[in-house]
């Protein structure tokens, strides 16, 4: 396309040029004008401020659609890729809208990496079109979602179509993605490629060490349930044989029913969990109802679905942390 020549000053010409057109034609012609213009304009005028077009020779431009990805888009482009995060810091990223600029981004970028599944804006900005999108959940395999605790609702039944998408917390499937993320780079800038491909197996590494530390760390404890606000678990439940207790289901927005807060505080009760966790950007409520109704604590056990504003640390620190406040909660030696 003509488009994807222009330079990022080009655009902004084009995109004031196409006003000009707009405004100095009558009114019915403009408003057909306006219509097939509009998707043209938004991605024009992106361009006057931030162009991510890999061929402007200051790298690839990657849109992640929330924390995890942009923290391994980041480690895997270094200082060769320009990555923006979708999701603000702070906010739970599940619901996520997308400002018209965002939409733009998501049409401009050079790669957009994504959960498909996990943030219905983000899937329907990409089907609307992109230049190369990456689904990471086509490149490793995926869970079915837990089983609700207590009795099936519409919300549980509408969920069970879908795969889990939380698997960003199986550094396993993390770093499976990385590697393919290198490869991906590569391709899209083969002059940087070997400097992708050692980044990502850097962090590739550095996620298996991460790896080995949960594995040996909740290898012998007295209870292997944890009791969580919201079904983020699946993937770090099935590798580390735990169970996963949710109080609700797999979208943190859904509020559980007072016979799911029953069903899960009965079953809370069952296994002797003696901590009930919470996270970092939902309230913690419903935790704090199924903690008092079984005499629990709460903790924080952090989904990394983003990070709090200034929070230190990064994915690795993060699941660090969660760790060390799963090994006493589970009474592991
Ligand atoms: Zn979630």
């Amino acid at each position: 396309m003509i488009r994807d020549q222009l330079t990022s000053a080009d655009r902004c010409i084009y995109a004031l040029l196409t006003m000009i057109v707009i405004s100095g034609e009558s009114s019915s012609m403009r408003r057909v004008l306006i219509a097939g213009l509009t998707a043209t304009l938004a991605v024009a005028i992106s361009g006057c401020t931030w162009s991510p077009s890999a061929d402007n020779g200051d790298g690839v431009g990657i849109v992640a659609a929330f924390y995890p990805l942009q923290f391994i888009a980041e480690r895997v482009g270094g200082d060769k890729a320009r990555v923006t995060n979708l999701a603000p810091p702070g906010a739970e990223p599940h619901d996520l809208e997308l400002s018209p600029a965002q939409v733009a981004s998501i049409a401009e970028a050079d790669l957009v990496l994504y959960v498909r599944g996990f943030q219905p804006a983000v899937d329907e900005a990409v089907a609307q079109g992109s230049r190369t999108a990456l689904d990471v959940t086509t490149l490793v395999p995926l869970l079915d979602p837990p089983a609700p605790i207590g009795p099936p609702d519409a919300e549980h039944e509408e969920a069970k179509a879908d795969k889990d998408p939380h698997l960003w917390l199986d550094p396993t499937r993390l770093a499976t993605i990385v590697t393919k993320l290198g490869d991906k780079l590569a391709e899209l800038d083969p002059d940087n490629a070997a400097s992708y491909r050692a980044r990502a197996s850097e962090l590739g590494t550095e996620l298996a060490q991460l790896d080995h530390e949960f594995a040996d760390g909740l290898k012998v404890c007295q209870r292997h349930e944890i009791v969580v606000s919201h079904a983020a678990f699946g993937y770090l439940a099935d590798r580390y044989r735990l169970r996963q207790i949710p109080i609700t289901g797999l979208s943190p927005e859904v509020e559980p029913t007072p016979q799911h807060l029953a069903a899960a505080a009965d079953e809370a009760k069952r296994v002797g969990a003696t901590t009930v966790f919470f996270e970092t950007l939902v309230s913690p409520r419903v935790a704090e109802v199924v903690a008092t109704a079984i005499g629990a604590q709460t903790a924080v056990l952090d989904p990394i679905e983003g990070l709090e504003p200034g929070r230190s640390g990064d994915y690795v620190s993060v699941m660090r942390e969660n760790l060390a406040i799963l090994r006493p909660a589970l009474g592991c030696t």
